[in-house]
């Protein structure tokens, strides 16, 4: 299968002013390199701690926010340089789903009319159509026909998620991003909803990109995962490899926190130090140095770039400079 979505060197910093005259002081690196790609029917994993730039980026790729520069490929077509009617239509495309559906669903707007709404707002089919599409998109989420005359707070937070699911597939798109769609779930609805996901990734042929802060989460789902911090990619591989190899001392550190199956695999706890230093003012060199159980002088002051060690396994950390 052929890439659906490629990201080259996209960067979204928010100026910080300040002073009498309002003037640019610094910059918030939110989003500070980050390239990767996505193919037609796989998941990528995006992870990392809250602040780390996952949403920024997935909201960038849809242009939700505009990314300060980059080139976003979608579908073959240069997203990153379309005007905003030409975004708009290819949102149709594109979608996504909420980490809290129900801050993203009209309270005062039946579930039938919320779903609708896409259809009408690109101009597609008759009221009957509309009708039977909500109805079909329903039956498709686990949900019934009837509740399409329900206001959103008559549900559960799975049953909303459902909802949120099933707006997003109203346009028979490709690619959804999917921002934490899980993680306001308690974890036994969690399974149902990925589960669901999967289910409607293989019916419907989608693409996905789905964010996360829990390396466990986005193991059931992806095909490969980015770790991120500070607004970079650590490290990014299939997801066996990077499971079973983790490489970055980021990612191990993760990893140690994921509880494991398996009673007799002793599974040591690497506890980071320090907080999740403030995007506003990075540590020089690595941004992880601060915090890194490895760190080398060289990581003070020297940026790591990205390196493949094979099978497409990249990882950006001083540690792998001699291969
Ligand atoms: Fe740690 Fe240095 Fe690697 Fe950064 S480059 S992760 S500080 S060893």
């Amino acid at each position: 299968m052929g890439d659906l979505l490629v990201i080259n060197n996209l960067k979204k910093y928010y100026p910080i002013s300040g002073g009498v005259l309002g003037r640019t002081q610094a910059q918030v690196k939110a989003v500070d390199d980050v390239s990767f790609t996505v193919k037609q029917g796989e998941t990528l994993g995006l992870v990392g701690e809250s602040g780390c730039g996952k949403s920024t980026a997935g909201r960038s790729i849809l242009r939700l926010i505009e990314p300060t520069e980059g080139e976003i490929l979608f579908d073959g077509k240069n997203v990153s340089a379309m005007k905003q009617d030409e975004v708009r239509r290819m949102r149709r495309d594109m979608q996504i789903i909420f980490q809290d559906p129900f801050a993203s669903l009209n309270p005062r707007h039946n579930i039938g009319k919320i779903l609708e709404e896409p259809l009408i707002v690109h101009g597609i089919s008759s009221s009957a159509e509309r009708k039977e599409r909500v109805k079909r998109m329903l039956e498709v989420v686990g949900l019934s026909p009837y509740h399409a005359t329900r206001y959103p707070h008559q549900f559960s937070g799975g049953q909303r998620q459902r909802i949120g699911i099933a707006r997003a597939l109203m346009l028979n798109p490709k690619l959804i991003v999917a921002d934490e769609p899980v993680s306001a779930l308690d974890v036994s609805v969690q399974s149902q909803v990925l589960n669901l996901m999967q289910d409607l990734q293989k019916e419907f042929g989608l693409t996905y990109v789905f964010i996360a802060h829990d390396l466990s989460v986005v193991r059931h789902i992806s095909n490969r995962v980015g770790v991120m911090y500070l607004g970079r990619i650590a490290e990014l591989a299939d997801k066996d490899e990077l499971y079973t190899n983790p490489l970055h001392p980021y990612t191990k550190a993760l990893l140690s926190a994921v509880p494991v199956a398996d009673p007799d695999k002793k599974q040591e706890r690497i506890i980071l130090q320090g907080d999740l230093p403030s995007p506003a003012n990075p540590p020089s060199g690595c941004t992880f140095h601060t915090r890194c159980p490895q760190v080398m002088d060289i990581c003070k002051q020297v940026r790591p770039e990205n390196r493949n060690m094979g099978n497409n396994h990249l990882v950006a950390c001083h540690l792998y400079e001699e291969f």
